[in-house]
């Protein structure tokens, strides 16, 4: 679903030149989750914009569903990041001024579909993330785990392939965290791909791999030491 191949991204040139990302290869499957982590400046934010087309690469390729970025128009890059690709940022990127079924049915409506048809796959979404008695509610009436669930529905809403979240749960409790890590776990389980990045290990668990970066290098990968299914098991009522 997601590969990258040699991938480096430099900003700026000459001896103001930052390397953000050399030669980063990376693939993720339908159906897997796979947890960045690195320190900061790694180039962890780097590699998700340009995994999701934000951004281009400097060198190498990046393939979508099959197709090369950098063979894409503006036009069907912008459509590819509406119709098959979710983002979830730290700090949820809601619009205050919209309920929550309105937010998570924007991206449906921005690519043509119906209102109507829109608000029914947004409640839909919503119900999935246990959120139905919340739909007509605005942002700020909700708490950070419930918009933070609001922002993943928006981000799933209709059918996402490739799901990339950075630091969604920054801004988040642990008991929140936990959760929102279960249902990017359980979403990718039905067949997305998914990237998140993270700075805490136990929340890398949730992840099928966990990917190391520092300065811009993929130094090490692992897999957790008990799969999803174990995790999935394991997940009802949070200790702490
Ligand atoms: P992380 O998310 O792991 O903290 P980033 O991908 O944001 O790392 O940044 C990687 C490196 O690239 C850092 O040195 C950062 O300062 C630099 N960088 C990121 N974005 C830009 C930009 N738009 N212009 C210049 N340098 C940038
Ligand atoms: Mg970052």
């Amino acid at each position: 679903m997601l590969e990258l191949r040699q991938t480096t991204k430099t900003y700026g040139e000459g001896s103001a030149a930052v390397h953000a990302l050399r030669a980063v290869d990376l693939s993720v499957a339908p159906g897997e989750l796979v947890a960045i982590m690195g320190p900061s400046g790694s180039g962890k934010s780097s590699l998700l914009t340009i995994a999701g087309s934000l951004e281009d690469a400097t060198s190498g390729d990046v393939i979508v569903d099959g197709a090369a970025i950098a063979d894409l128009s503006r036009n069907e890059k912008a459509q590819l990041r509406r119709r098959s690709i979710g983002f979830v940022f730290q700090d949820f990127n809601l619009l205050p001024g919209l309920t929550a079924a309105e937010n998570v049915a924007m991206p449906l409506e921005l690519d043509g579909t119906s209102g109507r048809k829109a608000r029914v796959l947004a409640l839909e979404a919503l119900d999935e993330l246990g959120l139905t008695e919340r739909a007509e509610h605005f942002p700020d009436d909700l708490s950070g785990g419930e918009r933070q669930r609001v922002a993943i529905a928006r981000a799933v809403v209709g059918d996402r392939r490739l799901l990339l979240a950075d630091e969604p749960t920054g801004a988040l409790d642990s008991v929140n965290s936990e959760a929102v890590m279960r249902l990017l776990r359980q979403i990718c389980s039905r067949g997305a791909a998914g990237v998140v990045v993270t700075h805490d290990a136990q929340l890398a668990s949730w992840a099928n791999r966990v990917v190391f970066l520092r300065d811009g290098r993929v130094v090490d990968q692992t897999s957790p030491p008990t799969g999803p299914e174990t995790l999935l098991a394991a997940a009802a009522p949070n200790p702490s």
